[in-house]
């Protein structure tokens, strides 16, 4: 299977039908572009802790002669999370902005990987192969989140990574319309597109709404206050870095995750000044009243700092009886019931909980999720008025409602369809089951991929 200079193919191997591990595959002129290279985390049939699976990508490393080059658009596991287990398997450079990069290479380097990595700026075009790339700055909720125009002599697509219209982001500037709808003005072929939050309707919270709830929140604990949020969403630390200023409280970071993230956040030039946490060490001094700490953990991830907490087995410090634990996070499907025995762990403990999912009416919001209600998708498809609509990054729900709503929009084509089908660009068709796809699970203990079998 290969393409001439005539086609224009998308070729999604992971991440389409479902919602993690994203792998897709462009190709034209007898070249392909990979786009993000993520993993997912499935529970184990054991039912204890999750392990790290991703896309098969015998496809693409079986030709990965003509792979042109690979792109993350933003710094989600679930985009570059698999690059440290797979980039053997390509050996081509990885294009990213430098935020995606901080965090890129800290994965590559704990593998002793040393692949190139090429930094773009927003706004940049690049030729890589046949493909000519422009990024375009998108609102998400980590840094540097980018779409990609990608143009070749047989057509055009918007890739648009994962994003939301947020007109004030907190990191990062607004979403800029005059970026989208002046590709309807040149002409595009096809929109391959977030559908994650496509069966909801409205629109997403925008960050910057979330100062007064999270401070109402903290103001009203008279103990310590624990925050749990996802360590990737800076705007967020940013936030909470603001409350606890306002608040009078010192910022503590328990988890790995979060340590790294802030790390590679100033090393990018964000987080402002005032986003100081205290040592760990320290912490265990503060007065409780003094002691705002930000939290990993928030899926009731074991081991994480949250699970730890809940156990008071955390080296840090020690939540007792008034303190309080606020979830500024949503609970992903699959991970209800994990959460549920973290939040009755610290109930047991007479520690108090608040989640952003379960907030009594009224309350200002705790949590703004990173993607597209279906408003935000009606207005993406009018600001680019693409021919092809092809809903991507869910299940089979989550691209069913994206589709409608694009044709709702007035987009004449909406293509549907899963791993290893492939997307004609040009024909606007889909001919099922075109390349193998299937999925690699890591075993941790013995370091090496294995595969999983089919269902
Ligand atoms: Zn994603
Ligand atoms: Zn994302």
């Amino acid at each position: 299977m290969n393409p001439t200079h005539k086609d224009f193919w998308f070729l999604p191997l992971g991440g389409c039908g479902e919602i993690g591990m994203n792998l897709n595959l462009y190709g034209h002129a007898g070249q392909w572009l990979m786009v993000d290279c993520g993993i997912t985390f499935e529970k184990t049939a054991a039912g204890i802790g999750n392990r790290v699976e991703m896309a098969d990508p015998l496809f693409i490393s079986s030709r990965h002669q003509s792979l042109a080059g690979i792109i993350a658009t933003h710094a989600h596991e679930d985009h570059i999370g698999a690059l440290a287990h797979l980039w053997d398997q390509f050996r081509c450079p990885i294009y990213t902005t430098a935020f995606t990069r901080q965090v890129l290479v800290r994965k590559l380097r704990q593998k002793g990987i040393d692949a190139p990595i090429i930094t773009v700026e927003d706004g940049e075009t690049l030729s890589l192969g046949p493909f000519e790339v422009r990024w375009i700055p998108i609102t998400h909720s980590t840094p540097e989140t980018n779409a990609l125009l990608i143009t070749t002599a047989a057509g055009s697509v918007l890739h648009t990574a994962d994003w939301k219209i947020d007109m004030a982001p907190v990191v990062g500037e607004a979403i800029d319309a005059g970026h989208y709808s002046r590709l309807a003005a040149r002409g595009i072929d096809a929109i391959v597109c977030d559908s994650t939050n496509a069966n909801y309707s409205g629109s997403s919270v925008s960050e910057s709404e979330l100062f007064s709830g999270l401070l109402e929140a903290v103001k009203g604990s008279e103990g310590r206050v624990v925050l749990a949020c996802f360590a990737s969403n800076v705007a967020r630390l940013q936030t909470l870095g603001n409350v606890a200023l306002v608040a009078n409280r010192y910022v503590g970071l328990l988890g790995r995750s979060l340590h790294n993230m802030v790390s590679c956040a100033k090393a990018s030039g964000y987080l402002r000044d005032n986003f100081r946490p205290v040592d760990n060490e320290d912490l265990a001094y503060l007065l409780p009243s003094e002691l705002m700490a930000i939290a990993t953990g928030s899926q009731g991830e074991m081991n994480a700092a949250l699970h730890r907490l809940a156990m008071d087995n955390h080296p840090d410090i020690s939540l007792q009886a008034g303190d309080h634990v606020i979830f500024s996070a949503k609970t992903i499907p699959g991970n209800e019931a994990d959460v549920e025995r973290l939040l009755k762990a610290f109930e047991s403990r007479h520690i108090r909980v608040t989640h952003a999912s379960h907030l009594p009416e009224g309350q200002s919001p705790l949590h703004a999720s990173g993607h597209p209600c279906a408003d935000e998708l009606l207005q993406m498809y009018r600001w680019v008025k693409p021919r092809i609509a092809i809903p991507v990054h869910g299940e089979r729900e989550h691209m069913r409602c994206n589709a409608a709503i694009a044709k709702a929009a007035g987009v004449p084509f909406q293509l549907q369809g899963i791993n290893g089908d492939l997307f004609d660009l040009v024909k606007g068709t889909v001919k099922r089951k075109s390349a193998p796809v299937g999925r690699l699970w890591l075993d941790e203990r013995k370091g090496v991929l294995e595969k999983v079998p089919a269902a």
